[in-house]
């Protein structure tokens, strides 16, 4: 039976409980809702690592700017808590936003990974990884699991949240879980709910360039950084045929994100982007080892 905690103090109460009957190893999966499988897979990696699995489930305002989608952003409790339930997950927190944040969203204290979070998405949404790193602190603190586990679907986040368990000492594993699409290749995203029939259509040429690229940059030994420019420039353009805006196409070092400057030899590289279609923004990346 799943048991549910609305704010921090029931949420200790109910792990410290788990523990004491035997729950040697704690693990913990943060989410904002609206779960698909890709969710799913996490908690189920989680399961495998530990004999109890917490799960969040928190829009956090913090993380959303002005102008995006945090009032829009879909909401299905009972049928997330349902499938949680069916996994056998142990426990879902559901905190309320005054529960988080008493003293108002303004005032509160700030957890911040600078370099890493100002690049890439960062860029384009500035503050909203001081958001995601404020908040999985205090949702960090308040579970105290001894793992949790992430996605690479959001590569930037998770280099990010390693970085700053890694600075700051948080005692816990972190473990990421490979991206779950749906079989034409889109990433699997709570976003893709806002997506028209036609767009929806449209959204796997963002994983197909990525595809593409990685496939370009295996068979290439050596690149200099000119010619790993115009292969995002044609990332790009291969992107705005397809209908979609793009942010960015990057080709980076998967371990920091930093750029891969001495050419592509022998370093594992990750290429990510992010772009627009219609309303909806879509991020996805792909892992090459050259
Ligand atoms: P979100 O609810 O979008 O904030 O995501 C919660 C967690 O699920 C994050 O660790 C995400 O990286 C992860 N996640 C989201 N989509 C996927 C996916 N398609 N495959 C694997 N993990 C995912």
């Amino acid at each position: 039976m799943m048991q549910r905690a609305s704010d921090g103090a029931e949420l200790r109460a109910i792990v410290r409980s788990l523990r004491a009957h035997g729950a040697g190893r704690v693990a913990f999966v943060p989410t904002m809702g609206a779960l698909h499988d890709g969710h799913l897979a996490l908690v189920k990696t989680a399961r495998e690592h530990a004999d109890a699995v917490v799960v969040s489930i928190f829009v956090n305002p913090l993380q959303f700017g002005a102008g995006e989608d945090f009032s829009r952003y879909p909401r299905q409790i009972e049928r997330d808590a349902a499938l949680l339930e069916s996994i056998g997950a142990d426990l879902l927190f559901l905190p309320n936003v005054a529960s988080l944040f008493p003293h108002g969203q303004e005032a509160q204290s700030r957890v911040e990974v600078p370099v890493l979070s100002d690049i890439l998405c960062g860029a384009s949404r500035p503050g909203h990884f001081v958001g995601v790193t404020t908040i999985v602190s205090k949702l960090f603190n308040l579970v105290q699991a001894d793992l949790a586990v992430f996605g690479e679907k959001d590569f930037q986040q998770l280099a990010i949240i390693r970085r700053m368990v890694a600075d700051l000492n948080f005692p816990l594993e972190i473990i990421g879980q490979p991206t779950t699409r749906e079989t034409d290749g889109l990433a699997m995203s709570s976003r893709n709910a806002y997506l028209s029939d036609d767009e929806r259509q449209r959204a796997p040429a963002l994983y197909a360039t990525l595809r593409l690229m990685a496939e370009q940059l295996r068979q290439r030994h050596h690149m200099g950084r000119s010619d790993i420019e115009r292969l995002e420039a044609e990332g790009r353009a291969a992107l705005l045929v397809s209908g979609f805006m793009p942010d960015y196409v990057a080709i980076r070092r998967a371990d920091d994100l930093s750029e891969p400057d001495e050419g592509v030899g022998d370093e594992n590289l990750v290429i990510l982007a992010a772009a627009r279609l219609g309303q909806t923004r879509l991020i996805d990346n792909i892992r090459v080892s050259t």
